[in-house]
């Protein structure tokens, strides 16, 4: 029997390790094998609600382990280290709770890689070491952590000194992840100060700043959407500072081209994605951010054996300039894609190429405020929705994922302990 092996239960892996273990795995006509560096896996797009408190991310998480019994697919628990691309075979690392380094070699008759991006610093410096980054849910927990403390921080140091204090957030890249961390850090820092964990004033306490380098804030996305979001943001007291290229991190500002230092109680950078160095090393075609090149097939270009989604994986469109961009809709369609190509290419059938529709871009900035540029075949230049209409849009999408790798009954179960969870609390964590 073949042995499907995926590499990366993230947005794009997990949904298709389900697909494939439920369409092969349990009819026993192939191997079905997903390997994750953790146990659990959390929506990518949540992680700032994680960092500021937002999001339980307990709630919100899935075992792999419990989703390979319910699909019928294989979970190993580990790091993928190296790849022999010769004899089909790839190293899986995993460190013992004693430090202890423990290797394994998996067999594979067709690889899928699916490991996702980490936080690109631009060689910038100090970056890495003083700025926070939401990889992971721990990346996410961390920077929470350091922004409540920060918050806190600064209101005791008020009150010694008896006059009234302004702490200072600086997030550096304009796109999704940084539009979406802004709002949510005002928000965060607002209900904080209205429960009593930090005394700065609720609404002009807190400096929240997006550094971004480019003219524009979501470079790539809908302009009608990026002005509608840039009014928005200057409504809730965001500074938004374009044209701004940040030259050093310090642990107390930012420095940046041709203009005075930014002060920074915290830093969070979403400034890029690149993939993680293990992709450059096992011989294949890969672009300057490390992106595996594939064709429209999703195969890599050298090994046909090999095939790579979601934000690892590098695919220009025939006649487009540009690769697709690094989104959860590209990675959701191209794990569909698989879910229906890969059957057929295992039963020697043809499969037709992978075409990306764009629906459009969804941005939720805090309680019950999103705004969505919607797209549909034949809707010219598409919908501008927003309020509760597009926050609907949005929580639609959450749940379209976790309905696609829970099914129903889990998913309604876990939607409803989340509104318990919010009725009963104050919105943000309060601990
Ligand atoms: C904070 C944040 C907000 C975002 N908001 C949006 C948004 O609003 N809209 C949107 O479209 N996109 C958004 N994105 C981008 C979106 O999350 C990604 O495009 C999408 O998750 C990519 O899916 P993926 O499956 O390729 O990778 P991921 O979802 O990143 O999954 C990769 C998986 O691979 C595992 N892994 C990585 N390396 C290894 C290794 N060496 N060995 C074993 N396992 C490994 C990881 O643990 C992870 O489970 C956001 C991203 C972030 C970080």
């Amino acid at each position: 029997m073949k042995t499907i092996v995926i590499v990366g239960g993230g947005t794009a892996g997990l949904q298709l390790a389900a697909r494939l273990g439920k369409q092969l795995g349990q009819r026993g006509l192939a191997n079905v094998v997903l390997v994750d560096r953790y146990r659990t896996h959390l929506w990518k797009p949540l992680l700032h609600e994680v960092a500021t408190g937002k999001l339980e991310p307990y709630i919100h998480h899935t075992s792999f382990a419990l989703q390979a019994r319910r699909y019928g697919f294989r979970f190993v628990q580990g790091e993928f280290t190296s790849l022999d691309r010769d004899n089909r075979t790839l190293e899986i690392t995993t460190s013992g709770s004693d430090g202890d380094m423990q290797a394994t070699t998996l067999a594979y008759d067709t690889l899928v890689l699916a490991i996702g991006g980490t936080t690109q610093y631009f060689g910038v410096p100090g970056a890495s070491e003083h700025a926070l980054a939401l990889d992971s849910v721990a990346g996410a927990e961390h920077a929470r952590t350091r922004i409540v403390d920060a918050l806190r921080r600064v209101s005791s140091r008020a009150t010694a000194a008896d006059r009234p204090a302004r702490a200072s957030v600086a997030i550096v890249g304009a796109g999704a992840t940084g539009v979406q961390l802004a709002a949510q850090v005002r928000q965060m820092s607002r209900v904080l100060s209205q429960y009593g964990i930090h005394s700065l004033d609720p609404d002009h306490g807190t400096d929240v700043r997006l550094v971004e380098a480019s003219g524009n804030i979501l470079p790539g996305m809908d302009r009608r959407l990026a002005d509608r979001t840039t009014a928005e943001l200057r409504a809730q007291g965001i500074e938004i500072m374009l044209n701004t290229r940040v030259t050093e991190v310090r642990p107390d500002c930012l420095h940046v081209a041709g203009a005075a230092p930014i002060a920074a109680d915290v830093t969070v950078w979403t400034a890029g994605v690149t993939v993680a160095p293990v992709l450059s090393s096992i011989g294949l075609q890969v672009t300057r951010n490390g992106r595996v090149r594939v064709g429209d097939t999703l195969q890599s270009l050298e090994d046909e054996h090999i095939y790579a989604l979601g934000d690892c994986a590098s695919f220009r469109p025939a006649g487009e300039q540009a690769e697709l961009p690094t989104r959860a809709q590209v990675a959701h369609q191209q794990a569909i894609y698989l879910a229906r190509a890969l059957p057929r290419v295992l039963a020697g059938k043809s499969v037709a190429g992978f075409t990306f529709r764009d629906r459009g871009s969804v941005i939720s900035l805090a309680d019950d405020m999103a705004l969505c540029h919607l797209l549909a075949p034949g809707a010219g230049d598409g919908w501008q929705v927003q309020g509760v209409l597009a926050t609907l849009v949005h929580r639609v999408i959450y749940r379209r994922h976790v309905l696609s790798v829970q099914g129903f009954a889990r998913t309604a179960a876990m939607a409803l302990s989340q509104r318990l969870e919010r009725l009963l609390g104050a919105g943000y964590r309060l601990d």
